[in-house]
């Protein structure tokens, strides 16, 4: 009873071959390539509202949302038109427009840590750009992050990094060289001690520590009580900034994001996904002091030719407004989560399987693993990827697309209909009575 038509996925099947020819494994984004999941990608043609159209025709429910962006769906009119009225005008022009500040404007009205922000042009670069920042603030070299926290692919972050990375079994990637490996100090997500061990040890020598304010890149993993509020006392006890990157919990968890979800302020603020509705955006801002130790205003370099490119400024302000006028937005995004989250552990009840879903607002996933919680790395990595594999496959099949990795989050969207979610549950329970 697979909704998939008669060809199945052969047109997938031949695309791929192909691209696999002249794109380093197939795909210019490594999760992309099922690896971990096994069998091949399916491409895409187009998307609409909750649905995802492959070459072959098939029809996928989608819970990736380009990994975080499309928090309205997928084509969403407005976002559509706002481009395209911007495109006749020409597509960048390496000079300031009325539209960088009307979007700066918006992202300091939401963001409540955010005074000053700066754009660029992906997570990554915001996450580069950041920690150069602090480093420059205070003068000093080393950056602390978290095993199994993803702050793109910037040297300093490929250090027991999450995502992609962990998903392929490269945390450490090859590449990095020993020095920038140095400066990168790893500690434990939700264990405050292992921060203070890195703070006393490296005492006047940390210069930040950045933090997935919910970790989403090895699986959602939860904040626990406490743990921000103690990273926040810590750096500042130690004289070194707080950045939260919040590429995937900006604007999802709430219009201010993590840092207004959970009250706990940053000194710095890393943004992306959302900001530009599908558009390649990134940004970063913060306290005024700190932003404007920025170039040209101050002597910290960073620039970009595409920085606060028209049609990405004409599309984020579009969803940034629509986040900001209709706050129901997200009572929606985790009443239909919540059902998905109630779903799935009903299916492993009835499937005598065990797992754990960890959910916040309308990020989640679900861990196959024997454990009664997840709450650190150490818990991400009991989980049983093969089972992942499977139910993902048989999902697939159903027209379900959840993200090819165990260590990823299903993301809701806000065009993600009652119907949506009772088929997805369905077809998700039955994939679960067969694993
Ligand atoms: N930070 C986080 C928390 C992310 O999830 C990601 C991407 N998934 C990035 C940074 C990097 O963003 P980009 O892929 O746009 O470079």
């Amino acid at each position: 009873n697979s909704p998939l038509g008669a060809r199945g996925h052969q047109n997938s099947k031949t695309a791929f071959k192909q691209a696999c020819e002249v794109i380093p494994g197939g795909v210019n984004s490594p999760v992309r390539a099922f690896k971990s999941v096994g069998g091949q990608p399916v491409l895409i043609k187009k998307a609409s509202g909750s649905r995802i159209t492959d070459i072959d025709d098939n029809e996928y429910i989608d819970f990736i949302g380009s990994w975080g962006p499309m928090i309205l769906g997928h084509a969403y009119p407005p976002i559509v038109e706002a481009i395209q009225q911007a495109a006749v005008l020409g597509t960048s022009y390496g000079a300031p427009t009325l539209l960088e500040t009307e979007m700066a404007e918006l992202i300091v009205s939401m963001m409540p840590s955010v005074e000053m922000v700066r754009m660029v042009n992906s997570g990554t670069e915001a996450t580069m750009s950041a920690i150069r920042l602090a480093r420059g603030v205070t003068g000093r070299s080393k950056i602390l992050k978290f095993a199994g926290c993803y702050h793109g692919h910037g040297d300093s972050f490929l250090i027991k990094a999450g995502s992609g990375a962990l998903t392929l079994g490269l945390p450490d990637s090859p590449g990095v060289t020993e020095s920038t490996a140095r400066d990168t100090l790893t500690a434990n997500y939700n264990d405050l001690e292992s921060v203070e061990k890195l703070f006393a040890q490296y005492a006047n020598e940390i210069a930040a520590v950045i933090v997935e304010p919910v970790a989403a890149n090895m699986g959602v993993v939860l904040p626990k009580n406490g743990f921000l509020e103690g990273l926040r006392k810590l750096t500042e006890d130690n004289g070194a900034l707080l950045i939260f990157d919040e590429v995937i919990t900006g604007f999802r968890l709430a219009p201010g994001g993590a840092q207004e979800y959970f009250g706990v302020m940053p000194d710095i603020t890393t943004m992306g996904k959302i900001i530009g509705g599908g558009l390649p955006v990134g940004a970063y801002g913060g306290k005024k002091e700190i932003m404007l130790q920025l170039a040209p205003a101050g002597p910290i370099y960073q620039a970009g030719t595409l920085s606060g490119n028209p049609l990405a400024m004409a599309a984020g302000i579009v969803m940034l407004k629509t986040l900001k006028e209709n706050s129901d937005i997200y009572s929606k995004l985790a009443r239909h989560a919540e059902m998905l989250e109630n779903g799935l552990k009903e299916g492993l009840d009835k499937a005598g399987i065990k797992g754990v879903v960890n959910r916040v607002g309308s990020l989640l996933t679900l861990f196959f693993t024997e454990n009664d919680s997840v709450e650190s790395f150490e818990d991400v990595m009991t989980s049983d990827k093969d089972r992942y594999a499977k139910f993902f496959r048989l999902s697939l099949e159903a027209g379900i697309y959840m993200a090819p990795s165990q260590f990823e989050a299903v993301f809701i969207s806000n065009a993600h209909t009652d119907e949506d979610i009772l088929a997805t549950i369905a077809a998700a329970q039955e994939a679960m009575k067969q694993l």
